[in-house]
């Protein structure tokens, strides 16, 4: 037993160790500041979200991206997407903000929250934003009054299975409703232009794009059928990240997905949209940390960091397992890393295998761009880890 364990951990250990090398080897002006910025900070690398963005866009140049800025709205990273002609998702009025103080004109922001407050739909449609996605009659009632003559698009429930961070139960209608809601929306003044789904955050699983843009397809023609003309078919998020696990890559995704828009909609929609946000932001940045403490707790060792799941690492709670390094050599030790506050909800991850660190040595953990900062409270009165963008 004790040998497969450690057998597993050295793995473990040896894939975080080959990310950490990666991603500092590609990024030389994070080395020196890994060493001497104050902790805890977020690094975010500002060409990598670049390349993402193009990255994404190379692989489906037919599909315009609209960052959901709600995964990580630092200003930098905004201002970044922004020059490479980026489109954003946004969901309330400071977002919109500081969009529109970038001077991204309105017509390259969408709203895809199915439940929103009225102030802010109709801030937004005095800016001349004009596509909000619904997914119910009081919004749909909603938007009419605030926003007459609005773009709405309808949120299509899909499964979410596989994805890490399901949106399933939330948000979303069965085709029927979308159907009627799609002509509600008509009746009351609105225009209807299309649908949307969402896979799940973190999604690797192919199959929920296949059902999804299945099912929206039949939709789609559902509603050409009674007269309504869909222009707009938006996929959402879900491109998934490398964490613990490898990821789906994007070229594949975009792959299955064209394959897929070819088969089910014999006429391509107007204008093919997605709102990627953990996969622009998610891998390209690293949460710089401290051990603080050491204890043997029974036959468990903990280790105590001065960040923690309300200081940023949420997702930890979800079932996120980001790669967590240090420099060090040694036999490696099965850890439990506890967040900073008194909380005992403040467990980051079990079963790290890492050398044993001293207390005041810097700890990493990887893959933290995405839903991580803009998480974070000052709960216990721990400051929120800074941003500093490279
Ligand atoms: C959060 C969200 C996204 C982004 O999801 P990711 O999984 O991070 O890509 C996209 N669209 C909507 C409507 C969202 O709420």
């Amino acid at each position: 037993m004790k040998e497969t364990s450690l057998r597993a951990g050295e793995l473990q250990f040896a894939y975080t160790k080959r990310y950490f090398e990666e991603f500092i080897s590609s990024r030389p002006k994070f080395k020196k500041k890994m060493e001497d910025v104050e902790t805890p900070s977020l690094l975010i690398d500002l060409e990598g979200i670049k390349s993402r963005y193009v990255q994404i866009r190379y692989h489906m140049p037919e599909v315009n991206v609209y960052y959901a800025v709600k995964a990580n709205d630092h200003i930098d990273v905004l201002k970044a997407l922004a020059e490479v002609g980026s489109g954003f998702e946004i969901a309330s009025i400071q977002e919109l903000e500081k969009i529109l103080s970038l001077g991204v004109p309105p017509e390259r922001v969408i709203s895809s929250n199915p439940v929103k407050p009225a102030e802010f739909v109709r801030f937004a449609y005095q800016r001349g934003v004009n596509r909000f996605a619904v997914d119910s009659y009081p919004e749909v009632d909603k938007i009419a009054e605030v926003a007459p003559r609005a773009r709405v698009y309808v949120r299509l429930v899909v499964p979410n299975e596989g994805s890490e961070w399901p949106l399933s139960r939330k948000f979303g209608v069965d085709e029927e409703t979308a159907l009627s809601l799609l002509e509600y929306a008509k009746e009351k003044g609105l225009v209807p232009v299309g649908i949307t789904f969402h896979v799940g955050s973190q999604c690797n699983n192919l199959r929920n794009w296949f059902i999804a843009i299945r099912n929206a397809s039949r939709l789609w023609e559902r509603a050409r059928s009674r007269g309504l003309r869909l222009q707009v078919l938006n996929m959402g998020g879900g491109i998934p990240v490398r964490y613990m696990q490898e990821s789906l890559k994007v070229e594949d995704i975009a792959y299955y997905v064209k394959g897929l828009l070819r088969k089910y909609f014999s006429t391509p929609p107007y204008e093919l949209q997605m709102e990627p946000g953990r996969g622009i932001v998610g891998d390209q940045g690293i949460l710089v940390a401290r051990v603080i403490g050491k204890a043997k707790r029974g036959d468990e060792n903990w280790l105590y960091v001065d960040t923690g799941v309300f200081n940023g690492l949420a997702e930890a709670l979800g079932g996120i397992r980001y790669p967590i390094y240090i420099e060090r050599k040694g036999d490696l030790k099965e850890w439990v890393v506890g967040g900073v506050s008194c909380d005992s909800m403040d467990v980051i991850a079990k079963k790290v295998y890492l050398p044993e660190p001293e207390v005041g040595d810097r700890i990493f953990f990887l893959s933290a761009g995405a839903y991580t900062t803009v998480y974070a409270s000052e709960f216990n009165g721990f400051p929120k880890p800074k941003v500093i963008a490279l």
